[in-house]
């Protein structure tokens, strides 16, 4: 079963999506990491997603679909968690076009749930490791005071997008954009709403829970 986590910045999709992955042994398609990833390559498509990123844009849809359309066909049937895509109503209809043409569905529709101050709280706060992509807080999970990743040496920094101004319109994006999908996912039956609030290890088992684990 293919499972979409979607919310907002913030809401702690990355995180725990990557938990979700170690307990049950799926892919993580993140096109949030694949763009900075991308970006870090200096390739062509880092090259053209870089001029939105930044701004806390969203990367056009045309770009993106394409991108994930290339890895769901990598994956070759592994399940996977996709995680920041789709983000508008053109990328959920591509994603179901996508995985009926390569004989998939869409197991369920999670979406974190998480009140706004406590997401730019969030954001203005995290900081990730460059090298391997670790996250940390400066209020909740403090990254070494040297800035060297506890687990893998890496510099830690904080991302252009975390920046006030651009978080403000990356929620900005989210709500025109992204927000629209609680209902296409309610109206077909997929949505379920987990609390996004509180300790990383209690909505992950809430998480859990929603998923049937
Ligand atoms: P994230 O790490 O998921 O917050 O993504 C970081 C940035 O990558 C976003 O602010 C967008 O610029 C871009 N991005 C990631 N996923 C998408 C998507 N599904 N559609 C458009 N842009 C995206």
């Amino acid at each position: 079963m293919n499972i979409l986590l979607f919310g907002p910045p913030g809401a702690g999709k990355g995180t725990q999506s990557a938990m979700l992955v170690e307990k049950l042994g799926m892919a993580h398609l993140s096109t949030g990491d694949l763009f900075r990833a991308a970006i870090k390559g200096g390739t062509p498509l880092g090259l053209e997603a870089k001029k939105y990123s930044e701004q806390g844009k969203l990367v056009p849809d045309s770009i993106t679909i394409g991108l994930v359309e290339e890895k769901i066909k990598d994956l070759k049937g592994v399940s996977f968690i996709l995680d920041g895509f789709p983000r508008t109503v053109p990328q959920a209809d591509a994603l179901a076009g996508l995985l009926e043409k390569n004989g998939l569905n869409l197991g369920q529709a999670v979406f974190l749930s998480v009140p706004f101050d406590l997401l730019f709280r969030r954001l203005t706060g995290r900081r990730v490791c460059s090298n391997c992509g670790n996250t940390y807080h400066l209020e909740t999970a403090p990254p070494p005071a040297n800035s060297v990743c506890e687990k893998c040496g890496g510099t830690v920094v904080q991302r252009k997008d975390d920046m006030p101004d651009v978080i403000k319109t990356r929620l900005e994006a989210y709500e025109a954009n992204t927000a629209p999908l609680k209902d296409y996912y309610r109206s077909r039956g997929l949505l379920t709403e987990v609390d996004g609030t509180g300790e990383v290890q209690g909505v992950f088992e809430r998480l859990k829970t929603a998923l049937g684990h």
